[in-house]
């Protein structure tokens, strides 16, 4: 049998919220696959150090570690690892640790580092063996050392990844910052020039101002083409004058202009309000964020991408060979993936070159696509009558725009962002209000004013608001009447519909499918962007408002645990809704560290629970006190017919026998969320738009096309690494499992065998 990995974890450069969340499953996956694990503390230097800062990690140590901001570990910039004689120092460290895996958690710089670490690795063992300091029995077993990135920063400065752990906990920082600000500046009728962190990347700059509806951004990889202070002063102008009483400006540190020179906070300030020549007169006040943005506990993505890329880290150690070529874990879309590290560092340092030589071009182009989609839509937002995008008379189409099912966060951002689309294209955006019941309220076939057009004003202010501003219903069109629908639709001469909802919407687009046949004016392309808090719409591996559920979630769940925190023994038994999904209860689960989930994919039997009260019985009498926090369990509401979440914890109470204490809690509506989270927002607006330029492809009049092209009714999701458009037939017949409303295969099935192991939840017997 091969001798069992010493597998380190160590976090290095700034720190991240979710870096400990890497921490907990690189240290309970090595265990759990019979390895033993190690923390490096204090980065580099604990390398370097050796001694006391290379601890052996046991399952328990990492408890509650989910929720904890920063890192526990420590992290520390190290200058003598710079240098050779502190990598060898190090290399001398690990030798004598036994360690002969290390996964670092850091940005570009600690990645840099650890490739050229390892790429010396066999020379430092010959070094150490020559000037006696190990002997070559000691790094027989040593000859290779495995190392694997994983990228840790709030600034998402690396290439080949959509994402880096923390930069969706910084965004949503910013962003609840902005909207704190809004309210002021829309009282005083102000602007506000806020500066966020980005030395060389405009990340959190831009989503900020694509999730917040900012009038402008300065980025370092995109200047103006021009002058930015007239291009900002006409962007401004033309705000102001439509009536806008607030001015959001948002500056990235790094923002410079064409030529070089940096744009400071104070100068943009200056400008808007009139100091310097061509001054715009406002109010304006700045605020820089600093720090802030940084700190507290890691949003829901963060945790559950420091958790899926931390196991995926401890396999890719166990399967590396002296061959393979150093890796970092990557995520594109929505799929996790290991991809050459010296590649992206060496695209990030082009990158960053690029910048500093003014070749934006080229800058551009090595961000992903994500990036320059969401720069796109920035300027489609904040451009709406430009002018200079508008598509010829006879191409311009009248789109009417419905919600189907629950309010879910993102739901107005959409709205908004393909209503700006259609303004600047010159098309006629028409809501129709509270679904398909508002569309088939009217008085012998006059409409009862629940179809009216848009106005731009109100419209821009919905970016960060969640519900429903246009109003939803669960109704089905066959319910409302589908010959009446079809009569609506060609007596407001609609060319095309664009619907946001959950399943009924699904649902509803289907049935419109169908009907075609009978109803031609049915003949009109129809695109459904999926928003329920369940995740559970065919053709999409994310829905708008399930992020912002899953916040919400995580969020209770954290205060819930921590209120068990005085008695140390109690396990809650969380209800949460989903539908027949278990979507929201699995990735709950796997962001909070639950001890147990069940799901209705799954059931609930006997013996389950029979397992996991035996399991948590083990826990308690195991619990020396050490354990901060209450156990957590999740429950779909429709996991079981019989046992519910008060049934669960009377259960438990009742096997526990005073030994530990069980209450059910069920969060209810507030799962919903309040105030969008900042990926659901820029979501929607990335998606809405290409959703529109989707319709915008069939024109007007193209009842010929659209019966012919499966595309017509057609469906925008995430899945796997790419944003892709799926026809409503083929969901229809292949993909969906029509009595319990969800997709037929549920792509997160393997995350919630991630969240099992890493909740410590033994195998159960699973339900017939
Ligand atoms: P952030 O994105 O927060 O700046 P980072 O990982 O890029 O994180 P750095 O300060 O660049 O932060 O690097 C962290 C540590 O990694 C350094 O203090 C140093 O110990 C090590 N390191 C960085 N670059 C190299 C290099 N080229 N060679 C050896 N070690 C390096």
């Amino acid at each position: 049998m091969a001798p069992k990995k010493k597998i380190a974890v160590m976090t290095s450069g700034g720190d991240s919220p979710g870096m400990n969340g890497v921490v907990r499953a690189v240290v309970r996956m090595a265990i759990h696959l019979g390895c033993d694990a190690y923390a490096v503390y204090e980065g580099y230097e604990g390398l370097v150090c050796g001694g006391d800062y290379i601890k052996k990690m046991g399952w328990d140590d990492v408890r509650g570690w989910l929720s904890e901001g920063g890192t526990l570990i420590g992290t520390a910039r190290c200058m003598a690892f710079y240098e050779r004689a502190g990598r060898l120092t190090a290399a001398k460290n690990m030798v004598l640790s036994g360690i002969d895996a290390l996964i670092i958690c850091g940005g570009d710089g600690s990645l840099t580092g650890a490739d050229k670490f390892r790429s010396e690795w066999p020379s430092l063992l010959e070094e150490l063996v020559t000037k006696g300091e190990v002997s070559e029995d000691q790094t027989a077993l040593y000859k290779h050392l495995n190392i694997v990135g994983i990228v840790g920063s709030i600034d998402n400065d690396l290439s080949g990844t959509d994402a880096t752990i923390g930069c969706y906990s910084a965004l949503s920082r910013i962003c609840e910052m902005v909207d704190y600000i809004e309210a002021t500046a829309s009282s005083h009728s102000r602007a506000f020039v806020i500066e966020v962190m980005g030395r060389h990347c405009g990340w959190l700059a831009l989503l900020a101002g694509v999730a917040t509806g900012a009038d402008f951004v300065f980025i370092p990889e995109r200047p103006q083409d021009h002058d930015w202070r007239q291009a900002m002063s006409v962007v401004v102008r033309r705000h102001r004058k439509i009536g806008k009483r607030k001015t959001i400006v948002i500056v990235a540190e790094g923002a410079r202009d064409r030529d070089g020179n940096k744009i400071s906070s104070e100068e943009i300030r200056d400008l808007l309000s009139g100091k310097s020549e061509g001054g715009l007169g406002l109010d304006t006040r700045i605020t820089t964020l600093g720090h802030v943005q940084r700190g507290g506990t890691a949003v829901a993505y963060d945790r559950m991408l420091a958790t899926l890329q931390g196991v995926e880290a401890v396999n890719a150690v166990l399967e590396a060979t002296p061959e393979t070529e150093t890796c970092f874990i990557a995520i594109n879309e929505n799929k996790i993936v290991r991809k050459p590290l010296m590649k992206a560092v060496l695209e990030s340092k082009e990158l960053a070159a690029a910048v500093e030589a003014k070749d934006f071009e080229k800058a551009m182009a090595l961000r992903d696509t994500e990036f320059a989609d969401q720069y796109r839509s920035f300027l489609t937002t904040t451009n709406v009558f430009a002018g200079d995008c508008k598509l010829p008379e006879k191409s311009r189409m009248k789109i009417g725009f419905i919600n189907v099912g629950a309010p879910a966060g993102g739901m107005n951002a959409a709205v908004r962002a393909a209503v700006a689309y259609c303004l600047s294209r010159g098309h006629q955006p028409v809501a129709i209000h509270n679904g398909f019941a508002g569309f088939a309220r009217h008085h012998d076939d006059k409409p009862v004013g629940s179809v009216r057009p848009f106005d731009w004003l109100e419209v821009d202010g919905w970016a960060s608001k969640g519900g429903s501003e246009i109003g939803t219903n669960r109704e089905l069109p066959s319910e409302s009447g589908m010959e009446l629908i079809a009569n609506l639709i060609e007596l407001y001469e609609f060319d095309a519909f664009f619907i946001v909802g959950g399943f009924e919407a699904f649902h509803s687009v289907s049935q419109l499918r169908k009907a075609r046949d009978e109803f031609p004016s049915l003949c009109i392309p129809i695109c459904l962007l999926p928003a329920t808090i369940s995740n559970n719409v065919p053709g999409t591996e994310y829905s708008l408002g399930s992020d912002t559920c899953l916040n919400e979630l995580v969020s209770y769940c954290d205060k819930i645990k921590q209120s068990a925190s005085a008695t140390r023994r109690r396990v809650f038994v969380i209800e949460t809704q989903g539908g027949r999904s278990g979507y929201i209860a699995t990735l709950s689960g796997l962001n909070v560290g639950a001890t147990a989930i069940y799901i209705p994919e799954e059931g609930i039997s006997l013996e389950m629970l029979n397992a996991d009260v035996m399991n948590l019985k083990e826990v308690f009498k195991n619990d020396r006190g050490q354990s901060r926090a209450g156990r957590l369990i999740l429950v779909n509401e429709k996991a079981s017919k019989v046992y519910d979440a008060k049934l669960i914890a009377s259960i438990i109470r009742d096997e526990a026998h005073d030994r530990f204490e069980s209450r059910e809690s069920i969060p209810g509506h507030v799962q919903q969320g309040g105030v969008p989270s900042p990926m659901d927002r820029c979501r929607a607006v990335r998606l809405a738009i290409k959703c529109i330029q989707h319709l915008e492809d069939f024109g007007r009049n193209a009842h010929n096309r659209v019966k012919k092209d499966p595309h017509s009714t057609t469906v925008i999701g995430i899945r796997g690494s790419e944003v892709v458009f799926t026809p409503m037939k083929e969901l229809e017949e292949e993909g969906t499992d029509w009595p319990n409303r969800r997709p037929k295969v549920a792509h997160w099935l393997d995350m919630r065998e991630v969240a099992d192991i890493l909740g410590g939840r033994p195998p159960y017997p699973k339900p017939e």
